[in-house]
């Protein structure tokens, strides 16, 4: 058991390419459940093969922009993914972000979980493993170990945190079932095992799964089976994904532009007594290094990083559509469709000035790396959630009927072409131009590709509602001294009022 799991070496040939991305997932493919049948193979089977195909297109994109997208690899020279960079200098991390844009761009922003996401959380994992170290040298080690692994052989990972959404008022020891969220069942000299689930994972269509701690666990030993951090493959067995059903309706690039090429999946993961070997295990029983993991070494940041890469990516491609449809229906003559392109627009630039802060403040960590600035990234992973759905909400207001009353693909090749020819024109477009870009906006606002990129959005980096008591008490110092500053003032005008009271 877990044979596999547990022979992992840091020599790899680098970079991949799309071919050997398809290859390694026909050969080792993920346990996925789809629809009730287990996924034989995830590169031709219909609900996920749009998005593994559009993965292995990345892949094969990193070679064609090698210059913005690869790095000599230090430890063999092998030129590898810049998304595993640990930058030390500005202009290093700089180029992270570029390097990370060229993805971004590709996919619009529309697969939040492109390799590099995680990329950039196992780089901080690893370049924060003396924090890991002080639980034992080995989490250390396998930190790096295990980050130069994925680095050397370019591997693409989903990542789990949360447990399953059964009862929110209860801790996961005290929910009907114990093993309900997945927990250690079993401590050998080999390795642990873990029996339960995690409620989500995007991108099972990956070759292995970060299976960390999600940042709520309550101190004390209730909560210490729950604490864990490891890395495995996910062929590993008695790992499964269970996904939901798919939003690739299995149409034409015409017909779905977005869902038909960029599906990335989500699911619940079971853990059916996995056995996970202790070289791949980072975080163990250690309930407050656990909840302190990601901030001290530096992962959430530099995954944030990687998030604002993305809105970017993702604003640019809405504010194009948007002015795309304004012009060509002639909307351009009303005075609040210039306001709903500015509000576009000003969305874009924050992400841009976010972005810019946090690279031109960044200074070096404890660890050597130069680590983004954390204020600027905190507000636009704090704000990103409520631009996003309000950008789609512009998109169905300048759309309105248009953006339901589309034919399809098969309606503009059968016999009623020339209704469509006449009827379809717009002021500056002829049907077969304003046809397929409507229909890719209704991908982008009405579609159930549409609807679960605003769900995505609202949560995937976690309840906003909770980010925002994070931050709140994250920044309680910073806070503090504007109060104060403001009690001076309130100060100064009771004195004055006495003083005057006094006199008088
Ligand atoms: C499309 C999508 C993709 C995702 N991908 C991943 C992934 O790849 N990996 C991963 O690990 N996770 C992923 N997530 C999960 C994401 O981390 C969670 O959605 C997020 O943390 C919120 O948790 P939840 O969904 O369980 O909501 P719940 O915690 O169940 O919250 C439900 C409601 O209750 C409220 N609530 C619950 N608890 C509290 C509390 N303590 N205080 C105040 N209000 C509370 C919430 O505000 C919310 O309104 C993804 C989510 C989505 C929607």
């Amino acid at each position: 058991m877990g044979a596999r799991a547990s022979m992992i070496g840091t020599e790899g040939h680098g970079a991949r390419t799309g071919h050997e991305v398809l290859q390694r997932l026909r050969e080792r493919p993920p346990t996925i459940w789809y629809g009730g049948e287990l996924v034989k193979d995830v590169t031709t089977h219909p609900a996920l093969k749009g998005g593994v195909h559009t993965l292995a297109k990345l892949y094969d994109l990193q070679w064609e922009r090698q210059d913005i997208t690869l790095y000599d690899s230090p430890t063999s020279g092998n030129k590898v993914a810049r998304s595993f960079m640990m930058p030390k200098t500005h202009a290093q991390l700089q180029s992270v972000s570029r390097a990370m844009k060229v993805w971004a761009d590709y996919t619009f922003g529309m697969m939040g979980r492109v390799p590099d996401y995680i990329n950039r959380a196992m780089t901080g994992y690893a370049a924060g493993a003396p924090f890991l170290a002080e639980a034992g040298a080995r989490y250390g080690e396998n930190a790096v170990r295990c980050y130069e692994y994925l680095r050397e052989n370019d591997l693409c990972l989903t990542h789990t945190l949360i447990p399953p959404q059964a009862n929110r008022a209860a801790s996961m020891a005290n929910q009907a079932d114990p093993y309900l969220s997945a927990r250690v069942k079993e401590e050998t000299d080999a390795g642990i095992i873990i029996r339960g689930c995690r409620m989500l994972a995007t991108l099972p269509i990956s070759d292995e799964i970060m299976v960390f701690p999600s940042t709520v666990l309550k101190s004390g030993d209730e909560d210490a089976p729950y604490a864990f951090g490891f890395c495995i493959p996910n062929d590993t067995p008695g790992l499964r994904f269970i996904s939901r059903e798919s939003v690739d309706y299995g149409r034409s690039h015409f017909d779905h532009p977005l869902g038909s090429r960029f599906e990335e999946m989500d699911a619940l993961v079971v853990f059916d007594d996995v056995f996970v070997p202790w070289e791949r295990v980072l975080l163990y029983r250690d309930v407050k290094r656990c909840n302190e993991a990601y901030a001290r070494t530096g992962a959430v940041v530099h995954m944030t990083h990687q998030v604002v890469v993305k809105n970017i990516a993702k604003s640019e491609f809405l504010l194009g559509l948007a002015s795309l449809m304004v012009n060509t229906i002639g909307a351009e003559v009303f005075q609040h469709i210039h306001e709903k392109l500015a509000e576009i627009w000003v969305n874009l630039e924050t992400m841009q000035a976010f972005l810019r802060a946090a690279e031109a403040d960044a200074a070096l960590d404890e660890w050597g790396v130069m680590r983004p600035a954390w204020n600027p990234l905190d507000a636009a992973r704090n704000l990103f959630p409520r631009l996003y759905p309000r950008m789609v909400e512009i998109i169905q207001q300048i759309g309105a009927s248009g953006l339901v009353a589309m034919p399809t693909e098969a309606d503009l090749k059968g016999p009623l072409v020339g209704d469509i020819r006449k009827y379809y024109q717009a002021a500056r477009a002829e049907a077969f131009d304003r046809i397929p870009m409507f229909r890719l906006a209704w991908d982008a606002a009405l579609s159930a590709f549409a609807s679960r990129q605003v769900l995505y959005e609202r949560f995937f980096f976690g309840d906003p509602v909770r980010m925002a008591g994070a931050l709140v008490t994250g920044h309680g110092a910073q806070i503090k001294e504007y109060a104060d500053k403001v009690m001076a003032f309130v100060k100064q005008n009771r004195d004055e009022a006495f003083a005057a009271a006094e006199v008088g």
